[in-house]
């Protein structure tokens, strides 16, 4: 995965570099990022550019590759083991008194620290009002519901919002072979790498891709809705309605004639099949069903809503 791309364009990391380059980095820094799984990967980079000596940071030199492997010794990362606990802030604490022993910077990462309880907090907050000389944190968290107001007002916040697909894809294109499943598991990911990941590791997308293919070749007329509702339900939900609207766009694209080719095989086939107007208005379609399923969370309604969507658009846009 090419991370260094990903988080490079993010406005947190725009802001960050650009700190560091003015020598205006605060001391103690809040990334706020809903990828759990992720966060320490992400943060990394942070960290590299905050160390290393090149102008952001060049991710080749010793000092990067042993904060890859988290074995350099003026940065140190946090939670010892499962998560952060008292012994870990008071531990940073003590250590934060230390001279750096390497360059001329210490850090010290919080990861996932939403899960700190109040002690934890209330003891890093000395730290965080008046850093030892030379002495950064770079605190990572999914969210601060958790995190106390005299900590947040103590630190600079910076959010990494949720990646564009394209984005999300380009990171990932080079490990993932099935493009076309790569997109899809993107497409169904809100932004969210470990789980874009997460889907394309995993045999359901492709079963869901075929599904969708399914729907729109295949379903005739009312008289075939029962079949396909009953291959619908709340785990997959979600998945269909991102699948059907990436295959839309993609059909839509299609439809105008743009070069990019598609990842789905036979996409000029279907697009033969249905007018623009029919494509515009499941479009929309899908985009009220999901929020529908947002508020009300009802599988069988959001995916009735879709097949009888579908075909209602088919006919009343046909040719
Ligand atoms: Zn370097």
């Amino acid at each position: 995965m090419n991370v260094n791309s990903l988080i490079k364009k993010t406005k947190a990391y725009e802001i960050f570099s650009g700190d560091k380059k003015n020598g205006t980095l605060s001391h103690a820094t809040l990334i706020v990022c809903d990828d759990s799984e992720l966060l320490e990967t992400y943060l990394k980079v942070f960290v590299k550019t905050l160390v290393c000596d090149s102008e952001t940071f060049c991710d080749n030199c010793r000092v990067c590759r042993l904060i890859d492997s988290k074995q350099y010794e003026d940065v140190k990362f946090y939670p010892e083991n499962a998560k952060i606990v008292t012994k870990d802030i008071d531990d940073l604490v003590e250590k934060s008194y230390l001279k750096p022993l390497e360059g001329d910077k210490k850090v010290f990462v919080l990861v996932n620290a939403q899960e700190m309880n109040a002690q934890s907090q209330n003891k890093l907050l000395k730290t965080l009002e008046e850093p030892p000389k030379n002495t950064y944190l770079i605190i990572g968290a999914t969210s601060t519901y958790t995190l106390l107001p005299t900590l947040l007002s103590r630190v600079k916040r910076l959010d990494i919002l949720p990646f564009l697909d394209g984005d999300i894809i380009d990171a990932l294109s080079d490990d993932c072979d099935d493009l076309t499943k790569l997109k899809s598991a993107v497409a169904v990911s809100g932004g969210k790498v470990s789980e874009s990941i997460k889907k394309y590791q995993g045999e359901e997308i492709k079963e869901v891709e075929n599904l969708v293919l399914n729907i729109f070749t295949k379903m005739k007329s009312s008289k075939d809705v029962a079949f396909f509702s009953s291959k619908i339900n709340k785990e997959n939900i979600k998945d269909v309605l991102g699948v059907s609207s990436r295959l839309v766009s993609e059909l839509l694209r299609c439809k105008s004639n743009c070069v990019t080719k598609s990842t789905f095989t036979n996409i000029e086939a279907i697009a033969d099949v249905y007018t623009v107007g029919a494509l515009l208005h499941f479009s929309e379609k899908i985009r009220e069903i999901e929020k529908n399923l947002y508020f009300n969370g009802n599988a069988q309604v959001a995916s009735d809503s879709l097949l009888f969507g579908l075909l209602e658009g088919k006919y009343k846009w046909s040719k």
